[in-house]
């Protein structure tokens, strides 16, 4: 009887709280392996980038919904050269920057607790997902989008030193920002992240937990392609 046969690593799910450096590891992790990298963070951001533009009440849950399942949203290769991973369109607008700005860090949430805003685009994020061969990122990727992913990981960080590298971002884009005011925006958001009813963030009961406080990224990502190799070794 053949033993074993190497497992491959197709579909690896990354999830965790706020500024745990989930994006700057999921994509370097993808470069390494050749495979799609998909934030699906960005897709809340667009839909809450989009209401906020176009006035509509975050509080008003039956249009932010109509506005999740209508707002097209596309992701194509950097077209500028700006520190950008990706530029992201919504209804053919570049709205790559619009989707960072504070204003939509603090009514993100509550956007992505209706259940029908989740809905419209965890479909969308399983038809990529089960494509295989990406690196996902997100909140609820291991629990819900993809529960089939062959490496879940749950990368965190401490709360102070999440604040400070989200902090730090900031200051190199050039806003004026306090850092009291970053953690106290972190906290905000993972306490209503965690807390809502539909796909709250939480660790996939065989997500590997992983605790970055005090690495690199660089390590963070030596880490996560270990785990790769460990698995397709065992087989
Ligand atoms: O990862 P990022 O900070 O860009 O995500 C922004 C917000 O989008 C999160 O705070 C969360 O409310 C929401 N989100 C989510 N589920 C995901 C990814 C992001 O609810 N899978």
């Amino acid at each position: 009887m053949i033993k074993s046969m190497t497992k491959v690593t197709s579909i690896i799910a990354i999830d965790g709280p706020a500024a745990s450096g989930k994006s700057t590891v999921g994509a370097a992790v993808a470069e390494q392996l050749g495979y799609l990298y998909f934030d699906t963070g960005v897709m809340y951001r667009v839909v809450t980038s989009v209401a906020l533009d176009r006035s509509i009440p975050i509080a008003d849950e039956s249009a932010v919904t109509r506005l999740a399942e209508q707002v097209k949203i596309d992701f194509l290769p950097p077209t500028i050269s700006d520190g950008r991973q990706f530029t992201i369109l919504a209804d053919g607008r570049d709205i790559t920057w619009d989707i960072r700005t504070r204003a939509v860090d603090a009514n993100v949430s509550p956007v992505s607790a209706y259940a029908g805003v989740r809905s419209a685009m965890t479909v969308q994020q399983r038809r990529i997902g089960q494509q295989g061969h990406v690196v996902m990122v997100g909140r609820d990727i291991g629990t819900v989008v993809l529960p089939e992913a062959d490496l879940k990981i749950y990368l965190d960080a401490s709360e102070e030193e999440r604040a400070r590298r989200r902090y730090k971002e900031r200051l190199e884009r050039g806003e004026q920002v306090e850092f009291e005011s970053v953690l106290k925006e972190i906290r905000n958001r993972d306490q209503i992240d965690s807390s809502r009813s539909v796909a709250p963030l939480k660790k996939a009961d065989d997500a590997i937990y992983l605790d970055s406080t005090g690495m690199t990224a660089a390590q963070v990502v030596e880490r996560v392609l270990d785990m790769v190799k460990e698995r397709e070794r065992v087989g």
